[in-house]
């Protein structure tokens, strides 16, 4: 049985999320602190840090923006601008790029911007979406180790020490250039940070023809690199209310294209524009965890105010978890096609990782699928 947050509708299933004994989750009691939160306090202590950075006769740029062309990238690219800095935008390019995530990143360029996209080999990068998804139940390993490991290479590489992240997932940090002395990140804060699930870079050599000069880019610099250029990181959502509504919508103004529906599986039409593979990874949280991304925004919408939590567990049940036949309109048989995977094949692996214990089954055990292969919840609240 699931047991949901009694504020928003997360269950107690999600990675590192505590209930607490009002039956309260962690992020919902973490989201009540900002109202202390002294916002032009910590905007003050930005400006300092980026002064401390800004490059001081503009031979070099202030900063690294990671950037995927989201709403959240635009938001932080429009930011850093409009507070004078001069930033290098670097992309680590994503696993099936879209085309209205290819049209969000000239965007971004057409903002006024250097700009560096990084795209990892397509060939070694299918090998690794197929291992991550066989092994770990997550298609997009190979991409959440790239979008940590690839700025942090840049920033060594062009000798720009500060990496100005968008959101912590953490809430709570600004992130180590916040600090005035031993501010540079090391490689076990970056491990930290980028969340390998337990399959780590160094143990795919030898799988699948893999080597390692196929991994260059999936690999930290060594803590002396890092030190050299005294590579350091801030969070903007330590420092500015972080709200993606409200990102999306200066993105808008800038440029930014939405999708013209909702995005399959979600509750909104402004993020995860840029990868046909979404789809796949988001179904998996809800195979292995018991929700997906509709619930990951309704929780967020509910939160601010904009949802009530009845009107997240109707959206939840309706639009969370269904088998994802196509994601931004892509049939999925294509999506996997750059994997070798047949569809066939694709749903034996969604049923080895499927926590069988939240979802209804047959009296002989097997799950219950509807005509479209979905699967349905035991229980969608307390
Ligand atoms: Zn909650």
């Amino acid at each position: 049985m699931l047991v949901y947050c009694c504020r928003c509708v997360m269950p107690h299933t999600k990675p590192d999320l505590h209930l607490d004994e009002e039956g309260i989750c962690n992020a919902c009691r973490s989201y009540e602190k900002r109202a202390a939160v002294d916002w032009v306090q910590r905007g003050k202590e930005l400006e300092r840090i980026l002064e401390r950075y800004r490059h001081p006769n503009g031979e070099n740029w202030d900063c690294i923006v990671p950037v995927s062309g989201g709403k959240d990238s635009t938001y932080q690219v429009v930011r850093m601008l409009q507070m004078g800095l001069n930033p290098l935008c670097v992309t680590s390019t994503t696993c099936d790029l879209s085309a209205i995530g290819r049209q969000n990143i000239e965007n971004i360029k057409r903002l006024g911007v250097d700009y560096v996209e990084m795209s990892p080999n397509p060939r070694v990068r299918a090998k690794l979406n197929r291992i991550g998804l066989t092994e770990v139940g997550d298609i997009s390993w190979p991409e959440h180790v790239g979008i940590f490991t690839i700025p942090v290479r840049a920033a060594v590489q062009f000798n720009v020490p500060l990496i100005v992240w968008g959101e912590n997932s953490q809430n709570e940090y600004g992130g180590p250039a916040a600090a005035s002395e031993n501010n540079a990140l090391n490689r076990r804060w970056l491990e930290e940070f980028g969340g390998l699930l337990g399959l780590r870079v160094s143990d795919l050599p030898g799988q699948e023809g893999i080597t390692t000069r196929d991994l260059i880019n999936y690999t930290y610099p060594s803590d002396e690199e890092l030190a050299r250029v005294g590579v350091t990181g801030l969070f903007l959502g330590h420092y500015i209310p972080w709200d993606g509504l409200s990102n999306a919508l200066i993105a808008t103004s800038n440029g930014f294209t939405s999708f013209s529906c909702a995005v399959e599986g979600s509750l909104v039409n402004y993020e995860n524009l840029d990868n046909h593979q979404t789809g796949i990874h988001d179904y998996f949280k809800f195979l292995k965890f018991g929700f997906g991304r509709a619930t990951d925004l309704a929780c967020l919408h509910i939160r601010r105010g904009r949802l009530t939590r009845q009107g997240g567990l109707d959206a939840v049940r309706r639009l969370d978890g269904q088998f994802p036949w196509t994601y931004l309109g892509k049939p999925l048989a294509e999506i996997l096609a750059r994997l070798e995977l047949s569809v066939d094949e694709f749903i034996s692996i969604c049923d080895s990782f499927t926590n069988r214990r939240i979802f209804e089954r047959n009296a002989d055990g097997c799950l219950l699928k509807d005509a479209h292969g979905n699967l349905t919840k035991i229980n969608y609240d307390n």
